[in-house]
């Protein structure tokens, strides 16, 4: 076959598969573009999870209605506008093609309300397709977003499809940990009518934070957690770790890692965790925490993958130091304490 350029449909749907992998992949692009827009409420509906329907309701800033179109135009973003802008990312998306990877491979419908317009107005489309029509709508001031028949037009991508019980715990998964990125909303899923995780928004109060935080991550966060907070010039960290388990008890692995409000899972981060834990119980041992990491956002690049999970540090080494003695020594002063209070209780 002779060389040929794709048409943009067609890129489009290639394209997609990088961004939209499976429901989960949705639901993250989605709730991600809620939190972009300064929402303090979000809600996810979800049908046959998520592979009938996916919608995200928001009361974020809204999109004017004359950039709904643009809004599920490939590469068209309000978040960056320059290379410089890439330098330092604060938002969530930057990328601009969420929702048009999503609309090329699904029925989908956006509606939203800026709090300057009357009325809401709507735009929908079925696969990748330019310049739909703009039609008025009801809604409050915010964004739904509703994707139907995910993978209508890809066959091949509807047979990977795991069984609804899969997909919802991948999407579970998403859901709580953007949950934990972001104590200041209230966030609420629903699945075929079921309420399935409700939590509501808290500020300041460590305690309020904990409760709020153990409903998402695990009651045992609750009872025996252990705050740890950090400070160096390269690293903030700050969160709960839950101490070694004993040897005879079976704890499963739970690592829930923010870096400046993203949910992230890399390699290096991870290696300074299991060493410190296996440094402090002297025998390797599951890790189980919640970690909020903040850095210059200058010193770390985010670009690294579509779906934005992985990252790169320019020090990573000293990053990895940072956090292994800070994880390391909150894990020792609260072992030291425990042990202590035995001595105290056994008269020694
Ligand atoms: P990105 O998030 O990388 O900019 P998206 O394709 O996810 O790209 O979204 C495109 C644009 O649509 C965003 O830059 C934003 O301006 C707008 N947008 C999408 N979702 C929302 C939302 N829930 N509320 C307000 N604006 C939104
Ligand atoms: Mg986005």
């Amino acid at each position: 076959m002779p060389i040929r350029r794709l048409s943009v449909q067609l890129a489009n749907q290639i394209a997609a598969g990088e961004v939209v992998e499976r429901p989960s992949s949705v639901v993250k692009e989605l709730l991600e573009n809620a939190v972009d827009a300064k929402a303090t409420k979000i809600v996810c509906d979800l049908k046959n999870s998520g592979k009938t329907l996916i919608r995200v309701r928001d009361n974020g800033q809204g999109i004017p209605h004359e950039e709904l179109p643009l809004a599920l135009a490939p590469h068209a973003t309000s978040k960056i506008a320059t290379l410089e802008d890439l330098e330092a990312i604060l938002t969530l998306g930057f990328r601009g093609e969420a929702l048009a990877s999503i609309a090329a491979v699904s029925k989908l419908t956006l509606t939203s309300r800026t709090k300057d317009e009357d009325h809401a107005f709507s735009v929908e489309v079925e696969g990748p397709q330019q310049d739909p029509e703009i039609n008025p709508a009801a809604h409050p001031v915010g964004t739904s977003v509703e994707v139907c028949e995910l993978f209508f037009n890809t066959p091949a991508r509807r047979r990977f499809l795991r069984s609804d019980r899969t997909e919802f715990m991948h999407i579970r998964e998403i859901f709580v940990r953007t949950a934990l990125a972001n104590p200041d909303i209230d966030f609420e899923l629903n699945l075929d009518g079921k309420n399935v995780v409700n939590v509501k928004a808290v500020m300041g109060d460590e305690k309020k934070r904990l409760v709020r935080l153990s409903k998402l991550a695990g009651s045992d966060f609750n009872r025996n957690g252990i705050f740890v907070r950090g400070e160096d010039p390269c690293l903030n960290v700050s969160g709960v770790l839950l101490p070694p388990p004993d040897v005879e008890e079976s704890a499963v692995e739970n690592i829930f890692l923010f870096l400046n409000g993203r949910p992230i899972a890399d390699k290096v981060l991870t290696h300074a965790l299991k060493q410190a834990y296996s440094e402090v119980a002297g025998r390797s041992c599951p890790v189980r925490c919640v970690l909020y990491l903040n850095c210059d956002p200058h010193e770390v690049d985010i670009n690294v993958h579509p779906r934005k999970d992985e990252v790169r540090f320019h020090e990573a080494r000293l990053v990895h130091d940072v956090l292994l003695e800070t994880v390391a020594n909150s894990l020792r002063k609260e072992l030291r304490s425990v042990d202590d209070g035995l001595k105290k209780e056994s008269g020694v």
